[in-house]
């Protein structure tokens, strides 16, 4: 035998075995933003993973202050993570994250700073276009605009669909008309449906109201529209009833776990997620950070899926990766190449 090639034989083999080792199994996150590193606030912030609990506010009190201080101080958290502070660093961050953890994200953000991200790493940023009426009238964003943006082909997913901060319900009429376009051109729509920050209403979000965390808000749409795909960002938290009376009523309904699987305190956000596959809907959740500016919250979401005990290793598959391969309908091929 030649002991040189044989050594070298083994070496190659080694290397082989712990890349193949090194590289875990793919995850979709089908809710990323890229952001400026100031976009949630002057930076530093710290966000809990989780937050143990949301304050005590006395009405005397600027509550803007106290909901700034408590980013600043992690006043609210045991443990947190602390946003980076330039728009270098948070982009430099985020996709080592979606590196280390085998990550291909569904992105939306600012079109100008996304096209930098998707030409650093092109596999890992799937486009996705945020959307509201604001944003629509800044940029001009209006059906026939996003005609074009979706038939170019370079935005794969409509969303964040952001109108729930302006006080309106996805069925409002007057969203009508873009999913409309989303089912026309069969592109998938994620809709922001449960939490946005906490006191909302109170930190500029004027329009922002509890109830329309309900998924009821989607149940005309859906149903004026039976094509689309569409799924419920932050899977409706806290509406653990009207989200599965929407899903059991809705078959073709999906929905993502964004910021509720690592800012929720642990035992609020495995119940919830506890109860939906209970309920039959395992197929038809999919992971989703909703990163913004704290790129270690891709890490704390997918480790919190996998140590959640009440679920088994295809069901953590599953949300990690296979539903949102499936409701994506990505080719064999692409699922091949993201292992
Ligand atoms: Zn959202």
């Amino acid at each position: 035998m030649n002991k040189k090639f044989f050594s070298g034989f083994s070496f190659v083999l080694f290397v082989f075995i712990s890349t193949a080792q090194q590289r875990p199994l793919p995850v979709i996150d089908m809710h990323l933003h890229c952001l400026h590193a100031d976009e949630q606030g002057p930076p530093p912030l710290k966000i809990g993973v989780p937050f143990r609990d949301f304050g005590v506010h006395d009405p005397a009190n600027d509550y803007r202050k106290a909901f700034t201080n408590a980013l600043k101080t992690s006043a609210w958290a045991d443990k947190f993570i602390i946003s980076p502070t330039t728009d270098d660093s948070l982009r430099e961050l985020t996709l080592a994250q979606l590196r280390k953890y085998n990550v291909y994200g569904v992105t939306s953000g600012d079109p100008e700073l996304l096209r930098v991200w998707k030409k650093q790493e092109p596999k890992r940023i799937i486009n996705s276009l945020d959307w509201n009426f604001g944003l629509a009238k800044k940029y001009g964003l209006t059906v026939d605009t996003l005609e074009k943006l979706f038939s170019s082909g370079e935005f794969k997913v409509f969303g964040e669909v952001t109108i729930q901060y302006e006080g309106f319900a996805p069925s409002d009429t007057a969203f009508e008309p873009y999913l409309a376009l989303a089912e026309k051109l069969d592109i998938p729509v994620g809709i922001h449906v449960g939490c946005g920050p906490p006191g909302a209403p109170y930190i500029g979000a004027v329009n922002y109201r509890a109830r329309l965390h309900s998924p009821f808000g989607l149940e005309e749409a859906l149903l004026k529209h039976p094509r689309l795909r569409v799924y419920a960002m932050h899977a409706g938290w806290p509406m653990i009833d009207d989200m599965i009376a929407t899903m059991y009523t809705h078959p073709q309904l999906h929905v993502d776990l964004g910021v509720i699987c690592y800012m929720l305190p642990k035992k609020e956000f495995y119940f919830y997620l506890e109860r939906l596959v209970n309920a039959g809907f395992g197929k038809r959740i999919m992971f989703g950070s909703d990163n913004m500016v704290w790129p270690q919250s891709i890490g704390e979401g997918i480790e919190t899926i996998n140590k959640a005990t009440f679920l088994t290793a295809e069901q953590k598959r599953d949300i990690l990766f296979n539903n949102a391969a499936r409701f994506l309908r990505l080719t064999e091929k692409e699922i091949k190449d993201m292992f």
